[in-house]
Order: C-alpha cells, then structure tokens, then sequence
C-alpha cells in the first residue's frame, strides 16, 4: 500500500515528520506494508518547479492509495497564473473529494470548558461559497469595479444528495442523529433545497434521527450543549468555520483529525493551517495530522476490507487516548512536550501495546 506524503509549509514538516514516526510504527506492528512516498507542494514545490501543485504529483497521487497533505500557506497563494494554487483546492477538485470528516470529541485528562462530547462535522468540499472550486475556469469571485465585488455561491442537486448519504452512513455506525446546519431563513432557494435533499435521502435511513438549526444559533447551541450532536451535517464554509469551533471546545485546534474522501480517492490533511506563528519551534501539536493519518488507514482498510489496515487505524486512536490521558502532550494542551518527542511517545506507545 502505497501513501503519498506531501509535508506542506509552516508547521507542516515537523507536524508530518511526528506523523510519519507513527504510521511506520504501525506499519512494523500491524505488517501494513506500507511504502511513505515523499514528495513537495506548496511554497517548496513553487520554487522548484514555479507551482505549488504539478500536474505529475496529481498522477503519482491517482496511482498511490492515499494522500497524506501537511498544512499550506494557502493565504500565500493568490495568483494562479503565477502557479499559485492552493494545494487543498488543488487535490479536493481533481480528486472528487466531496465530503470533509472532521470529528470533534473530548478527551479523558483533558480539561475543556463544556463537559464531554463526541460529534462529527461532515463538510461539503467541492462547492459553496469557495471562489476557487464553483467553476470550471476562473474564480467565482469578481471585482466589478474597484469598489464593488460580486461572489458566487453555487449548491447542486448532486453534492447535496452525496454529502447527506456520507452523514446518514456515519451516523448508523454511531449514535443515529444527523443534524442539518443551513441559513435557509435568508438563502432561501439553496439552503432550502440542501434541507429537502438531506431529509429526502433521510427517508432511506429511517432508524437515523433529523434535526436542523440555522447556522448562527448552531453556533450557540453546540457551545451550550455540544454532547446533543453525533453528526452534523453541512455546506462548505459553514461547516469549515463550524469544524474549527468544535475542535477547538475539545480542547486545541491541534487535536481535530480530518479526512477528505470522494469515492476512489481520500485524503487525510490536519483541520488547523500552516500556523506560520509557531511554526519551526518544535512546540505545535501534531496529533491533528497523526488523527487525519489514523482516518486516512480506516478509509483504505473499509474500502479494500483489510482487517489489520482497521485495527491500525483503531490503535493510533487508542494510543492518542492514552498519551493524553498521560499528559504526554503539547503545551497547546497543557503539556510540555515537543511536536517531535509526542510523535515518539505515540510510536513508543505503539510498540509497546
Ligand atoms: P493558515 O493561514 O495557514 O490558515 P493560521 O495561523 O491563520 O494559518 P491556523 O493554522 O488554523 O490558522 O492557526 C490558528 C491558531 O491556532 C494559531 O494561533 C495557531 O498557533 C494555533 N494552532 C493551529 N494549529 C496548531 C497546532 N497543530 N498546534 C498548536 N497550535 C495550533
């Protein structure tokens, strides 16, 4: 099985360094035989080959089973003519991965500020209100004159149906609720039929719960009271904006895993960006980007229905459980390990149990 692993920029090749101890712990433990393609996109890829994406890593990433993208200075990239892309939107795009899984849960040892919870964001990646994706050339953002900007929305039938049956499957497999977060009391056409698609694809799934709240009062709710959600479904900026406040509640932006999956391919990228503030200082938590692995080998293991990819997947999850039960973590989180030594203690962990 092969990876592709693309480190990124900012704390994007400490973080994934930390994430490459684990997966070949795992490797070793479980017999994965699993090959760690690296390969470079974002600011070192723009210096050498004048892009921060190529054509010939689009290929070599088709033919691998699964990407592994560290952070990117995507506020960098503004000129696309100037081989400026945004690697996220890059792969997302040409890879069809339509659904973003960002789990959010609360961690025993961990204090966090409104009790335990376990819920999933289940975010739209291809359409919405993200300029760079909704067309097939340009962008869907235009300056009409200097002083005035249109932007374009765009929300299709198909990406609806999709992303609402990604939430209805993840929810039979744990606590059957779906909740639909939308703004259909002002985008009224769209938000409306994002409404009436999830909850006609809901018929099919009659032993999952429904629920629906507009965005804004979401907002209050899932600080209030966030163990009343399991999966929470949702469009693109919506559930970007949502995700980084659920991961947040649980305790660190640096704790939330996220998986990007279309139907032949997936991704596991970190939920939190390049945080230029720290990068370098070996302080930044990589379980983000360690959760996104564990994900990516469950994504691979349920597809080619390989037991020992599963259980893999499972014990990265049970060893993040127990190092931060541990406090053996970042100082994010309260710790006062480095980025490198937790991805250490994690691979130690691995070994050892
Ligand atoms: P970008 O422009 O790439 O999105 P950013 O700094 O604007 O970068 P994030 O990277 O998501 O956005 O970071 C937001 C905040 O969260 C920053 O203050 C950063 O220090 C902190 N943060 C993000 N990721 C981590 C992490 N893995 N460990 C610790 N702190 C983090």
């Amino acid at each position: 099985m092969k990876i592709i692993v693309l480190p990124g920029d900012g704390i994007g090749p400490e973080t994934m360094a930390a994430t490459v101890e684990v997966l070949q712990s795992v490797n070793k433990r479980f017999d994965l035989n699993l090959e760690l393609e690296h390969d470079i996109a974002g600011h070192e890829s723009l210096k050498k080959h004048g892009s921060t994406v190529t054509e010939a890593l689009l290929h070599k990433v088709k033919t691998a089973d699964g990407l592994m993208l560290g952070p990117m200075s995507t506020y960098d990239f503004k000129d696309e003519s100037k081989g400026e892309i945004n690697p996220s939107k890059f792969f997302r795009k040409s890879l069809d991965l339509y659904a973003n899984i960002r789990p959010a849960r609360t961690y025993s040892g961990l204090t966090n500020k409104v009790g335990p919870f376990d819920l999933i964001v289940v975010r739209e990646n291809t359409e919405g209100f993200y300029a760079d994706r909704n067309v097939e050339s340009g962008s869907s953002e235009m300056l009409i004159t200097p002083d005035v900007v249109i932007s374009l929305r765009r929300i299709t039938r198909l990406c609806c149906e999709r992303i609402a049956r990604t939430s209805f499957e993840l929810a039979q497999t744990r606590r059957k609720k779906v909740t639909i977060v939308h703004k259909a009391n002002v985008l009224k056409i769209a938000d409306g039929m994002f409404i009436d698609i999830c909850k006609s694809v809901g018929q099919e799934y009659p032993d999952v719960q429904i629920d629906d709240y507009i965005v804004d009062a979401m907002m209050a709710h899932v600080v209030r009271a966030p163990d009343k959600f399991d999966v929470i479904v949702t469009t693109n900026m919506f559930g970007d904006i949502l995700s980084d406040l659920t991961s947040e509640l649980s305790g660190s932006l640096g704790l939330a895993g996220s998986l990007n999956a279309g139907t032949q391919y997936a991704m596991g990228q970190a939920a939190h960006g390049s945080a230029p503030d720290i990068a370098g200082q070996d302080i930044a938590n990589p379980m983000s980007l360690i959760l996104s692995a564990a994900m990516l080998l469950g994504w691979c293991g349920q597809r080619s229905k390989s037991k020992r990819l599963l259980e893999a997947s499972k014990a990265i999850e049970q060893a993040v459980e127990r190092v931060v039960k541990d406090g053996q973590v970042t100082r994010d989180i309260g710790g006062n390990l480095g980025t490198q030594a937790t991805g250490l203690a994690l691979a130690k962990y691995l070994q050892t149990h």
